[in-house]
This record gives C-alpha cells, sequence and structure tokens, in this order.
C-alpha cells in the first residue's frame, strides 16, 4: 500500500470530522450507552462516546463510513478519552487498554467495507489508500496547570503516570490496527510530551516499526496563545524533537480566528503542516453554526496560499463539512516542505 508520505508529497490530505456531533444525531439513551455488557454499572456512562466502540460498534462503523464517503482520507479512531485516566471518571479505567483495540477495529473495518464496496457518486478518489489515525486526546488533568487555585503547586497528576496512561493507549491503538498516531487538541505542552516520550518508549520497548506521528495544539485565546502559556513558535520548538509527520492546530476558535496561527505555523515548520479548526465558535447554546460552505471558503484560501498539506474539521464539523473541504482543497498542491538550512556551527 502506498504510505501516507508519498500521498502527501501528491496532495493536500483531508481528515475527517466532529466524532460526537455525529454520536449526537443518534440520541442515544443510558441504556444504548450501556448495551448488554455494563447494564448493572453502578455509575452512568451516558456520554462516554469512546465506550460505544464497544457497545455499539455499529454505530461508530457507520459515522466513520460517512466521512470516508464525504472525502477523508485519514479518520480518527473514537478514542479521545480512552485512558484509565479519563476513564476514571466513570470508574472503567479497567477497559481503557480494550477501548483502543475496539475504536481502531471500528476505524479499520469501516475502510475496509469502503474500500471493497462499489463506488458511490461521492468517492471522487477510487482505490486511494485510507488511514487510520489513532486519536490520543489531552486528558482532562493537566501536568503544567494546578487545578486549585490556593495551592499553586499542586499537580492532580503525575508525569510518570500521564506517560503510563498514553503508553497504554498507543498499545491498544497499534495492536488495534492505526497507521498514525494523533496527539490532539494538546492545550497544555507537558502532556503532549508525555504523550511523545510514551509512543517513542512504546515502540522502543516493542521494536514494534515506528509509525508516524500527528501532533496538534489548540489555541484557547485571542492572543495566539497555548492554555498553558506558551506562543506558536515555543510551542512548536517543545515538540518538534518528536520528528513529527505533521504539526498543525484544530478545535478552539474556529477557522476565521485560526488563520494567522495557520499561516505563521506554515513558515516555521520544518515537517507537514494540519489544520482542523470547529465550525465556527459555539453559539449561546453550545451549538456551532458554521455552515459547510463557510468552513470550507476559508479552508479554500489556505490551500490557494499554500499554508497546508492536512485539513479536515473538529466539533461541530459534519459529513458535508467535510465534502465541502475536500471539493474545495482537491485542485491546489499541497504546501511544499521548506528547505531546512544546516546551521554551521
Ligand atoms: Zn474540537
Amino acid at each position: 500500500m502506498k504510505k501516507i508520505q508519498d500521498c502527501l508529497r501528491e496532495r493536500i490530505l483531508v481528515i475527517d470530522g466532529a466524532m460526537g456531533t455525529m454520536i449526537q444525531r443518534h440520541k442515544l439513551t443510558e441504556a444504548d450507552y450501556r448495551g448488554e455488557r455494563f447494564k448493572d454499572w453502578p455509575s452512568d456512562l451516558k456520554g462516554n462516546n469512546d465506550l460505544l466502540s464497544i457497545t455499539q460498534p455499529h454505530i461508530i462503523e457507520g459515522i466513520h463510513k460517512e466521512y470516508l464517503e464525504a472525502g477523508a482520507d485519514i479518520i480518527e479512531t473514537n478514542t479521545f478519552s480512552s485512558t484509565v485516566i479519563a476513564q476514571a471518571d466513570y470508574g472503567l479505567q479497567s477497559i481503557a487498554y480494550e477501548l483502543n483495540v475496539a475504536s481502531a477495529k471500528c476505524a479499520r473495518n469501516a475502510i475496509d467495507k469502503f474500500l471493497t464496496s462499489p463506488p458511490t457518486p461521492l468517492q471522487g478518489r477510487g482505490a486511494s489508500p485510507r488511514f487510520v489515525a489513532g486519536a490520543i486526546g489531552p486528558l482532562n488533568k493537566t501536568l503544567s496547570l494546578s487545578p486549585d487555585v490556593n495551592n499553586p503547586g499542586y499537580r492532580a497528576v503525575t508525569f510518570d503516570e500521564v506517560v503510563a496512561a498514553y503508553y497504554e493507549q498507543v498499545s491498544g491503538l497499534v495492536d488495534g490496527g492505526v497507521d498514525i498516531l494523533l496527539v490532539e487538541t494538546i492545550f497544555d505542552t507537558l502532556n503532549a510530551k508525555a504523550a511523545i516520550f510514551a509512543i517513542k518508549k512504546y515502540f522502543r520497548d516493542t521494536k514494534h516499526e515506528e509509525l508516524p506521528v500527528m501532533i496538534s495544539g489548540t489555541i484557547t485565546d485571542a492572543s495566539g496563545r497555548t492554555l498553558s502559556g506558551q506562543t506558536l513558535e515555543a510551542f512548536y520548538t517543545s515538540i518538534m524533537h518528536a520528528k513529527p509527520l505533521s504539526v498543525g492546530l484544530n478545535c478552539a476558535l474556529g477557522a476565521a480566528e485560526m488563520r494567522s496561527h495557520i499561516e505563521e505555523l506554515s513558515t516555521i515548520a520544518g515537517c507537514y503542516t494540519s489544520a482542523y479548526p470547529n465550525a465556527g465558535l459555539p453559539n449561546a447554546m453550545g451549538e456551532y453554526d458554521e455552515h459547510p460552505h463557510q468552513t470550507a471558503g476559508f479552508i479554500e484560501e489556505w490551500a490557494r496560499q499554500g499554508f497546508v498539506n492536512i485539513v479536515g474539521g473538529c466539533c461541530g464539523t459534519t459529513p458535508d463539512h467535510i465534502k465541502h473541504i475536500a471539493d474545495a482543497v482537491k485542485n491546489f498542491q499541497p504546501r511544499e516542505l521548506p528547505v531546512v538550512e544546516t546551521e554551521l556551527a
């Protein structure tokens, strides 16, 4: 199979849109989340979207399939919170590894079925490969910031605990058959560094062939800083040692606010760049109103300017957004990797 590196040299690749938005459309009940296996579980499970990969795999597979049909080259596993740390909210720490394997398989199955089924009119790209990115979320606990305003030195979790949680997640994702590891929605660079450390350690320990790593941060305020206070350039400098396949931005402020940051990133990144914004800013109800043609309009301009190599959508985006984005970028050349000068020292 053609490698993702080969595809990235040829064209702008499209990553899928929001999983959560699509799950909401199914209006699932507590009983749906529990399925047969967890019907007597002592705490509420509704809202634990990652669990659906075990209890309702056909729904997750169906969502992946919709994104593939819309034109996504890369689909993300339903594993944003599949770590022992995040699953503690539901008392489900013991199934963290299993969640990752199950979600990777849902994505893998969706691609296998998609590529072997007869082409639909929406499927413009024939049998070009599709890739599964194992989604590694930021965690609900941060290493750089104290959750207790009266005790700034306090941390809810240690670096070693975060590494162990990510290590288990990576092993589940790789065992489930992902092609790429995607550390995403990074608001705390130290958490991301723990994820990178866990990934490198996993491949060193297992001697498994290293998978490409995509890294995507999120900017949470208009001044262009991450929540842990770094500028974009500082963030890039902090993670470039990982030699990622791509670095980029996702989520947060939407495409309009993201533009200047993507432009800046395109000038400093020695690797490929990615951008998958939310469908605008959420309204008072927490819903996203930006229409597919609007989101695609912003991203088309980034493609025309040569800022991007991988584009797609985050919160609030749907298969319709992804279809518009895929159509908007298909005739533009991908951003060329800059020639990085070697310092004479
Ligand atoms: Zn998002």
